[in-house]
């Protein structure tokens, strides 16, 4: 789980209006959600079964909780039985499925059991730091063995139950190797799901923050939303907590993936937690993929695509997902900024070199 440290920059009062917020430790990270309004006893209310709402989804989604509706679906997978997914389950695989395709398979929910072997999704953020110098990178023949078995695709058949009572979904496969980890967006989708109940609710000015993968309705008083993407170099090379700040417009997210959030090191070399289907291991693509998009959940999902793709293929992933605002971190320390990003974004790290690329 990303856990970009976002900054509310903005502050602002108003005789009638505050701001009512609340922090809560789930999805693997804290999950702060702020509405601004005049009716604070109603938005407190509103938070509280958001909160229930995001432990809800933590716990049925989570592939690695042993009774989630996931893993049971995981274990029909792996016995080659026929799984049924739930509504809320069965959209959230049918997304995944298809920002899978769009991404060539790089975002690929259907590895995880060679997730798995590099530990990162059975421990939190916190057991990872601690942990930072103790883990050890899987055998690799066991990744190779996986691998082998693995196809470069989903290996996953459906029958859509659109329709039926519940929406449910069914799947299958003919491959052991498939299991199911939504790790990689299942955060941009309950940041999605958690906005709209907002909005269902009657407010019309939030922010939700799942560990830096954001998105905002409205504004905060008279001024948009102030988002400080943190700077993963701080401590070490500059003062600024902050790599660059934007403000989110009406509806809009702001997803990162990185590699300095959930890793460990081993005789030198780093391993973290996103991982390239096409090799087995951890993506040396880039250091970080920020993506700011009005849909969460495509956003959390080309993040890790992108970031996979590395250089040379982002743009091509980028156009097939249909992402245009785009900011990379590459790993020589170099800022790629998309034509359409760049216009928005104060840069607060002015040692780093910056570069604007125009897609095509
Ligand atoms: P975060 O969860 O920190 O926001 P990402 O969105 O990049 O970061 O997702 C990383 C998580 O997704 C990993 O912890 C793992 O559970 C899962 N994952 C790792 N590699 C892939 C991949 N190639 N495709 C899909 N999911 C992945
Ligand atoms: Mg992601």
């Amino acid at each position: 789980m990303i856990l970009i440290f976002a900054l509310l920059l903005s502050s602002c009062s108003s005789p009638t209006h505050q701001l009512v917020q609340q922090q809560l430790f789930t999805f693997g990270t804290l999950v702060d959600i702020s509405i601004w309004t005049d009716k604070p006893d109603k938005a407190n209310l509103l938070i509280q079964q958001l909160s229930a709402d995001f432990e809800h989804q933590h716990n049925e989604w989570h592939s690695s909780k042993k009774n989630s509706l996931l893993s049971k679906a995981n274990q029909q997978l792996q016995q080659e039985q026929t799984a049924t997914l739930d509504a809320s389950l069965a959209s959230l695989v049918k997304l995944a499925i298809k920002l899978s395709a769009q991404s060539e398979y790089l975002f690929n929910p259907a590895i995880g059991q060679l997730v798995d072997l590099w530990h990162f999704d059975q421990l939190d953020q916190q057991a990872v730091d601690e942990i930072v110098e103790a883990v050890l990178p899987p055998d690799k023949k066991q990744i190779q063995t996986l691998f082998d078995m693995l196809s470069s695709e989903l290996d996953l058949v459906l029958t859509d139950q659109q329709g039926s009572l519940h929406n449910s979904l069914q799947i299958r496969s003919k491959n052991p190797a498939v299991k199911l980890n939504l790790g990689a967006f299942a955060k941009g989708y309950a940041v999605d799901q958690a906005i709209k109940s907002i909005q269902q609710a009657g407010f019309n000015h939030a922010l939700v923050n799942a560990g830096g993968d954001i998105k905002a309705i409205g504004k905060k008083g008279d001024k948009l939303w102030n988002i400080g993407i943190r700077n993963p170099f701080y401590q070490q090379q500059t003062d600024s907590p902050v790599l660059a700040s934007i403000k989110l417009n009406n509806n809009e997210s702001i997803m990162t993936s990185g590699d300095y959030e959930r890793y460990f090191s081993y005789q030198g070399k780093r391993y973290h937690h996103i991982i390239d289907p096409r090799t087995g291991f951890p993506s040396d693509g880039f250091h970080s993929v920020t993506i700011v998009h009005k849909d969460a959940a495509l956003a959390d999902a080309a993040a890790t695509a992108l970031f996979i793709a590395g250089p040379k293929n982002w743009k091509k992933i980028a156009k097939k997902m249909a992402v245009d605002q785009i900011m990379l971190l590459t790993q020589s320390d170099e800022l790629i900024i998309s034509e359409k990003l760049k216009p928005r974004l104060s840069i607060q790290n002015k040692q780093l070199k910056t570069t604007v690329v125009k897609l095509d």
